[in-house]
Parts: C-alpha cells; structure tokens; sequence
C-alpha cells in the first residue's frame, strides 16, 4: 500500500534492523523499545490489522512469535516475553498495518504491559455479555 511506513520497512524500501526475514514477513526492531530487544513481526502484504490478515498469514505469526521469544530469552537474558497485538485506535494501534510486538521481559521491571486495573461484573452482566459476544461470532 502507498505510504504506509510498514509496508516500505516489511519490503525493504526502507532500511531496518532486521532479524528474521521470510516470505511472509519481515521481524524488525521498534524504533522506540518497551525493553531493550523489542521486536515487531510485520507481514510484508498490508493488512490493516488483525481482521483483515488472511487466515493462512494468521496462523504463521504466534510460532513465530514463541520462536522470536525465546531466542530474547536465550540471548538477552529476558526472563519472559510479550506478545501483542493492538487492534484499532481504542486499543492503542497507532500504526494501520497489521503488526505483532514481540516484548522481552527482564527481572525487576514492572509489568508494565499486561497491566490493568481487575474489574468485576454486575449479577446477570456476564451472562449478557457473552451472549452479545456469542451472536456476533
Ligand atoms: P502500535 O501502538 O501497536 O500501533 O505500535 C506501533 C509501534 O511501531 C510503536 O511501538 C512504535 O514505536 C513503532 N514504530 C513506529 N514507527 C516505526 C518505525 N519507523 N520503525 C520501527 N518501529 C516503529
Ligand atoms: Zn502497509
């Protein structure tokens, strides 16, 4: 797609710290890491995000993701990793091509991605929920 930055960096275009690169994708650095070793799985044909990747592309980036993983773990000492994917504004995707991080976790540091305030439900609320969620499948 025209003018989309990921695109250039996933196809080249655009010169990248790079550390894995197929067919399908191309793994980069983040230019502004979480943790030292931040990794961005990009899809080199564009998607939007998540919903529009094609089921086959899907399917290839959570073993790539646990590959890229732990190799953060065996080479840089992370004790544990991330793996996100933001979808759409509301969720904090600022970037409108599909993109997985893949973020190294380090001893001591606080959790800061996998972070949130635990809520609860009303009586009845979850049942309700799921049901809106269960329709729209
Ligand atoms: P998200 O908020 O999930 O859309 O993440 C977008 C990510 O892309 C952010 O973590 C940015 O730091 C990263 N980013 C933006 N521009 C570049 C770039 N040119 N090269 C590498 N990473 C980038
Ligand atoms: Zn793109």
């Amino acid at each position: 797609m025209d003018n989309c930055i990921f695109c250039m960096i996933a196809n080249g275009q655009i010169p990248s710290t790079s550390v894995y690169e197929d067919e399908d994708f191309k793994v980069v650095f983040d230019i502004a890491p979480a943790a030292k070793g931040h990794l961005l799985i990009l899809p080199k044909a564009h998607a939007d995000n998540v919903c529009d990747l094609s089921e086959e592309t899907a399917a290839k980036i959570m073993p790539l993701a646990a590959k890229l993983g732990s190799a953060q773990m065996k080479a840089l000492g992370a004790k544990g990793f991330n793996i996100v994917v933001n979808t759409g504004e509301a969720a904090g995707q600022t970037v409108m091509h599909c993109h997985t991080h893949v973020i190294p976790r380090y001893e001591g540091e606080a959790p800061i991605v996998a972070n949130w305030a635990q809520g609860s439900y009303a009586d009845g609320e979850a049942a309700s929920i799921a049901q809106a969620i269960v329709k729209a499948l």
